[in-house]
């Protein structure tokens, strides 16, 4: 049991100061107090203190590869596509691991204090390969300390119309029997700071057939993630071989529901968006994933007005900034609808409190424990803003979230508590030095 004070604290019911907020061994909160007097031996976290945000997608390996396609002829979302596959061939779990380490690490100096990681590398070239790679991720999970929700992945052919995975999909390969079994081996890992859900890789990925067998055979309360109409020609060859749009089939076939997140859903129809809220199921938005793929972006503003849930996750990993997230968000919608503070209302006022707010609640139920917010039942996720920047000055509650969200300096993110430990301390993580060096020697024998 421990304890920790903080000066200001966001709590569900709005701000508070002096809150006591009391963590047991495993990490979760018990109790919140505010206007609570100090004991001795509580730790002080200084500045304003918020949630930790939830990373609803990341396929980490990709972070080897960010920055390195920007090159003319890797010119669309295919050509990307195959720059990453020649990537994911020549990781095996060593470098997996040492990549998503310090990635990992990162996203905690950031304020992502979970994550939920896609997981396709199965390298499935004998029985332990798929149990290896995704151990090389729970792994480096705990050696940053970050909370880790583990999705591995359903990816079974090349397209809708069923031809065979071509050779440089195969390590992504799983049948549903195997695949079963190794989110049984890793259901006997979970732990406070480790569970896992399903992922299908997409429609164009996975026939109706395994999408069911795999759904029966999942509790109910087992998160579940597919990339959906991300590109228009996924879309095209949707409706071709399904007879309607993807997003519209899943409504249509699926029990899509609070725990399913459907990550991207880029070129949806208002139908569908209509569909996805009445469900009660979150987008997964990855803004600046979209944007570096040119994918397309997200009717926002429509799926806001419909009173949608939604969440952010860095995907391709060429961003690790929750608040850049939700800045491209709202820019995106801004520069469509050429007006200003899109998400805002009467009720909510402050678009970058706002967007913070619905990014943590849209995210609850997505990845298999309680992360979100200051609250008993709640992991301890704590990240304490540095308060003394010019810019903060005479700033306090949503009008300093406003500049946290759209004028971060840099070295915003102070201290970070996760799982009720602490993994960041002004502006670093406790391992970065350590953790960068083995991702730099590994990241020096891809560009060999
Ligand atoms: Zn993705």
């Amino acid at each position: 049991m421990s304890a920790y004070i903080l000066d200001v604290a966001m709590l569900p019911g709005g701000w508070a100061r002096a809150v006591r907020v009391s963590v047991d061994a495993a990490g979760w909160i018990t109790g919140v107090e505010p206007d609570a007097a100090p004991h001795p031996d509580d730790q002080h976290l200084r500045g304003i203190v918020i949630p930790g945000m939830a990373n609803v997608h990341s396929h980490a390996f990709q972070r080897a590869m960010a920055g390195r396609a920007e090159r003319g002829g890797t010119g669309d979302f295919w050509r990307w596509r195959d720059v990453m596959y020649a990537l994911a061939a020549r990781l095996g779990p060593d470098a997996l691991r040492a990549v998503a380490a310090h990635l990992y690490a990162e996203m905690l100096e950031a304020g992502y204090t979970a994550v939920a990681e896609f997981h396709y590398l199965h390298a499935a070239v004998d029985d332990d390969g798929p149990r290896c790679m995704s151990a090389a991720l729970v792994d480096a999970a705990a050696d940053a300390g970050i909370g880790l929700t583990l999705l591995p992945v359903l990816y079974q052919r090349a397209g809708f119309d069923g031809g065979p995975l071509a050779p440089a999909q195969q390590g992504f390969a799983l049948d549903t029997a195997r695949y079963l079994a190794l989110l049984d081996a890793l259901a006997a890992k979970h732990n406070a700071q480790m569970t896992t859900g399903v992922a299908f890789h997409s429609l164009r990925a996975v026939d109706a057939a395994a999408l069911n067998e795999v759904v029966a055979a999942i509790d109910d309360d087992t998160p579940v993630h597919i990339h959906v109409a991300e590109q228009r020609r996924e879309v095209d060859d949707c409706q071709q071989h399904l007879g309607a749009r993807p997003v519209q089939w899943l409504l249509d076939n699926q029990p899509v529901d609070p725990r399913w997140c459907l990550v991207h859903a880029t070129h949806t129809d208002p139908g569908e968006l209509e569909g996805i809220v009445s469900r009660g199921a979150s987008v997964g938005l990855c803004p600046s994933t979209e944007a570096n793929l040119g994918d397309g972006f997200f009717a926002l503003e429509h799926f806001e007005a419909l009173g949608g849930r939604w969440a952010i996750g860095s995907d391709s990993q060429v961003c690790i900034d929750p608040t850049e997230e939700l800045r491209w968000l709202e820019y995106g919608a801004r520069l469509q609808a050429q007006r200003r503070c899109i998400v805002s209302s009467a009720q909510a006022p402050h678009a970058g409190a706002r967007l913070y707010r619905a990014a943590l609640a849209g995210a609850d139920g997505l990845l298999g424990r309680r992360v979100g917010a200051i609250a008993p039942g709640y992991r301890a996720d704590l990240v304490a803003l540095d308060d003394r920047h010019p810019l903060h000055a005479g700033l306090d509650g949503d009008a300093r979230l406003d500049c946290h969200v759209f004028a971060s300096p840099p070295r915003t993110v102070r201290d970070v508590i996760c799982g009720g430990r602490w993994r960041v301390r002004d502006g670093r993580h406790e391992h970065i030095d350590a953790l960068a060096h083995a991702a730099r020697s590994v990241q020096g024998a891809f560009d060999a």
